[in-house]
């Protein structure tokens, strides 16, 4: 059930003569604030994030086409066939990266994040796909081609992709 909370003020529009709507001049105008309570679930998706609690990076391999998908996809894409799940090291290489200036703080997690900040598009050992996710690293070190590996944070995260994120390799 939505919380709904509503602040109210009423006002009188100025009129002149011979206006026809002098009686409905005085309007009333509410400013309304809503916050709602959901329950998603991560679905097929949830084991990826479950292994983050314990530390373990999950991908997902297609037997038949020998593809390891990492973020994990429940389906291979290219045949349909239904993968099983694989845990993969966590190292892997920067691909590329943007420098991030302004933060979309689309929720508690991103707003969190001071400006710039990294989002960088690893290749996982063992991975056949690119994995979109935030680098934390001085920005002078990041460079396309860089090792870099998984880490995983102790604060609590309102998504748990916020679980993990990717640093400079040891
Ligand atoms: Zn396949």
């Amino acid at each position: 059930m939505p919380d709904v909370t509503a602040r109210k003020d009423v006002q009188t529009l100025p009129t002149v003569e011979g206006d026809l709507w002098a009686e409905f001049r005085q309007v009333e105008r509410l400013t309304l604030s809503l916050t709602q309570t959901y329950t998603h679930t991560l679905g097929k998706y949830s084991r990826f994030f479950i292994e983050l609690e314990n530390r373990r990076f999950m991908a997902t391999h297609c037997e038949t086409c020998d593809q390891v998908y990492a973020p994990p996809r429940p389906l291979c894409p290219q045949c349909l066939k239904p993968t099983v799940w694989l845990e993969l090291s966590g190292t892997g290489t920067l691909k590329t990266f943007s420098v991030l200036h302004f933060s979309p703080g689309s929720n508690a997690d991103v707003r969190s994040l001071a400006t710039p900040y990294i989002f960088a598009y690893v290749l996982l050992d063992g991975a056949s796909t690119l994995f979109p996710h935030l680098l934390r690293a001085p920005l002078e070190q990041v460079k396309s081609g860089m090792r870099v590996q998984v880490a995983y944070g102790d604060s609590p995260v309102e998504h748990p992709i916020h679980l993990m994120y990717f640093v400079p390799a040891e």
